[in-house]
C-alpha cells in the first residue's frame, strides 16, 4: 500500500496542465481555465476543459473528470499504484509505502 499522505504529496506536486501537455495533449488558455480536444473521444471542437486551481480536468463530450492520477491512469491504461509511481517517476522521487501492519520477523520471513 502506498501512504496516503504521500499519494496527496505527488498530486500536489504535479502541475495538471504540464502532465496533460507532457501527452502531446494541446492544451489553450481559455479565461481562467483550459481548453483542448479531448484525448478520452474523437472531437474536432475543444470540449475538454482543465482547471488548474482545481488540479481537474472535464470533458464536457464524453463525461470523463478527475485529477492527475485519474488522467495517468486512463491515459496510459495503469492501475492506481501504477499511476503513482508514474506520476513519482516525473518528479524524480520515489514512492512511500505503508510499512506492513505485522512486524517482519524473520521467521516470518522463512516460512514464507
Ligand atoms: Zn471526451
Amino acid at each position: 500500500m502506498i501512504r496516503a499522505e504521500y499519494v496527496q504529496r505527488v498530486k500536489d506536486r504535479t502541475d495538471l496542465i504540464d502532465l496533460i501537455q507532457a501527452f502531446h495533449v494541446p492544451l489553450k488558455k481559455a479565461g481562467s481555465k483550459y481548453l483542448g480536444c479531448c484525448p478520452f473521444h474523437n472531437e474536432k471542437t475543444p470540449s475538454f476543459n482543465v482547471d488548474p486551481l482545481k488540479q481537474i480536468y472535464k470533458c464536457f463530450g464524453c463525461g470523463e473528470a478527475g485529477d492527475a492520477l485519474a488522467f495517468v491512469q486512463k491515459f496510459k491504461n495503469l492501475d492506481f499504484p501504477e499511476a503513482v509511481e508514474f506520476l513519482a517517476g516525473r518528479l524524480n522521487d520515489t514512492v512511500e509505502y505503508e510499512s506492513s501492519t505485522r512486524p517482519k520477523s524473520r521467521f516470518f520471513g522463512k516460512r514464507l
